[in-house]
């Protein structure tokens, strides 16, 4: 038997490679001495290896990535940085400190300036950490990938998961996150075979260039595998593969029902429209993340036109800013919370914030006035009517025909009905729903089996939810992770939701399974399922007395 490590798999695919091992920044020696003569030529050094690392590595890169690279290699030869730690390490301070200080204030000044230059501060401080990790005799932090690898990583920021380069990442391996982290949640969107939450992965002691083989449909991570498994893995993985691939046409059970499949759109670039119905969620975040200053109208207009144009003739739903949390924002910092997850978040923010959301919903306007996609607009994190007609109000004063909300929070799902009687559709949010109703934060990985939208106490939320959006006659959707698991999406179409929406890649197989049920079986599933005791059982339950065939493309 070959070692192995188990975690979390994200998606279905395998991935074969060898390893680089993204290390954290080491920051500062807090030990080290005042600064002697011979810091300044170190210093000199250190930067002039971290900017022929770059120019190196962008001879392998792709243009986009090969230009990021280059503006790295200046920035880091810019005389007028190396003068300011200089002029630091004549006052005295330890070399890794006046590099530090210095790069802050250097950043200080490019964000003054705005605009592109803002923008190089990332840069900048990635600059930064790599001469400070050389000046400290330590391997340099950050992901460098100038050819095709697996990552490993102790986690992955937003940031770093949303810049990678999709034609270099095999696959990713991480010792954090939990099912719907940002990272799995990135990886899903992307198509990038994964394992999070890897028990037993030590990142510290982890190598690069160590082959690993990523089995993304069991969450296994192995070592060594000799030849012959790793075929027989590969075959399992494109027999399904070649079942999944005629698969197209609209979602609707055996006996017609009718269940619109949408993608979830994470960047505009990655937009993909072929094969279904519309968009069921575009995130808008990752154009603010990251970001030094708030994004200015006409680059909105620009991001979202663009998908709006890839959508063309179909419904694309977009969700205003859903910031706060794991997702914070540079520009609208709030006092540190001590629970950020309960603090203000999502639409929370965007009251405290409404410029921000005003702006965001003019460029949805003039941008939907560009293409013939139908907008549909809604909020992230509504818990009470009051809200719910905040944002109605809000959206429509600025032209939003289609206004709607997210149910993630509990108060919301019991309440759906006098919610739904302000706006025109719901969308659950089932990883933040399954947070709230267990109360198990969906940051903390080794949670994973509260975190579980099988557990029956969720399933009865979202039953609830569904029963509510009947009442007010709205349309009610699924746009969490859940919607991507084709045996859940049998039972969520037995609840009562009308659209599932997820990463393209998932599409072909939830369709597959709607159209081996009758509406009547999906509700009959979704009996047994809220009837069991647990999310194994009510799981197991419906992969018992689903059709046999589903087994083939799980
Ligand atoms: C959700 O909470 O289910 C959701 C779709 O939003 P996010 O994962 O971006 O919080
Ligand atoms: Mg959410």
């Amino acid at each position: 038997m070959s070692e192995s490590l188990k975690g979390i798999g994200i998606g279905s695919k395998v991935a074969a490679g060898t390893t680089i091992v993204v290390r954290p920044a080491a920051g500062v020696d807090p030990n080290e001495p005042a600064s002697t003569e011979a810091d300044s030529p170190r210093v000199k050094q250190a930067l002039k290896a971290v900017a022929d690392s770059l120019t190196e590595q962008s001879a392998l890169a792709d243009d986009d990535a090969a230009g990021i690279l280059l503006v790295g290699a200046q920035l880091a030869g810019d005389r007028s940085l190396a003068k300011k730690i200089d002029k630091k390490l004549a006052a005295g301070e330890g070399v890794t400190h006046a590099v530090h200080n210095a790069v802050d204030e250097f950043a200080q000044g490019l964000s003054a300036l705005g605009g592109y230059m803002a923008e190089r501060v990332t840069d900048l401080y990635d600059i930064r950490d790599r001469a400070i990790a050389r000046l400290r005799g330590l391997p340099e932090p950050g992901i460098h990938l100038s050819k095709p690898a697996i990552l490993v990583a102790e986690d992955l920021s937003p940031a770093q998961t949303a810049t990678l380069d999709k034609s270099l990442v095999l696959g990713i391996v991480t010792a954090a996150g939990g099912p719907t982290s940002h990272t799995a949640i990135l990886c899903s969107q992307r198509n990038i075979p994964a394992v999070v939450r890897a028990k037993g992965l030590d990142i510290d002691s982890f190598e690069d260039g160590t082959e690993l083989v990523i089995d993304a449909s069991t969450g296994t991570v192995h070592f060594d595998l000799p030849k012959d498994e790793l075929n027989a893995l590969q075959e399992r993985a494109k027999k399904r593969e070649d079942l999944l691939a005629g698969s197209s046409g609209p979602g609707a059970t055996a006996d017609g029902c009718h269940i619109q499949l949408l993608s979830n759109v994470a960047s505009p670039d990655e937009a993909e429209s072929e094969g279904v119905e519309g968009c069921g969620l575009f995130r808008t975040e990752f154009l603010y993340l990251d970001k030094e200053s708030a994004p200015t109208f006409e680059e909105q207009v620009a991001s979202y036109k663009t998908v709006l144009q890839e959508f063309s003739g179909k419904k694309v739903v977009v969700r205003t800013l859903d910031a706060g949390a794991d997702k914070p924002l540079k520009f609208a910092s709030q006092e540190v919370e001590e629970n950020p997850a309960l603090g203000k978040r999502g639409l929370r923010l965007s009251q405290a914030k409404s410029e921000l959301l005003d702006t965001q919903l003019k460029a949805l306007v003039a941008a939907s006035e560009e293409s013939d996609a139908e907008l549909w607009v809604m909020a992230p994190m509504v818990s009470t009517e009051d809200e719910a007609i905040w944002f109605a109000e809000r959206a429509r004063a600025a032209g939003i025909e289609h206004v709607g909300i997210m149910v993630e929070v509990p108060a919301a799902a019991i309440r759906s009905a006098n919610l739904l009687n302000h706006v025109d559709f719901a969308s659950i949010g089932t990883n933040d729903l399954t947070q709230y109703t267990m109360a198990a934060d969906r940051m903390q990985g080794d949670l994973g089996d509260l975190l579980d939208a099988w557990q029956p106490a969720v399933l009865d939320m979202i039953a609830l939810c569904c029963e509510g959006a009947d009442d007010a006659q709205a349309h009610v959707g699924v746009c969490g992770e859940s919607a991507s698991d084709p045996l859940m999406a049998l039972v969520l179409a037995g609840l009562g939701v009308k659209s599932l929406s997820m990463a393209p890649a998932r599409v072909p197989a939830v369709r597959e399974v709607l159209k081996m049920h009758s509406i009547k079986q999906c509700q009959e599933l979704a009996r047994l399922a809220r009837s069991a005791k647990s999310a194994q059982a009510a799981k197991q339950a419906v992969l018992q007395y689903a059709d046999p065939r589903v087994k083939d493309i799980l």
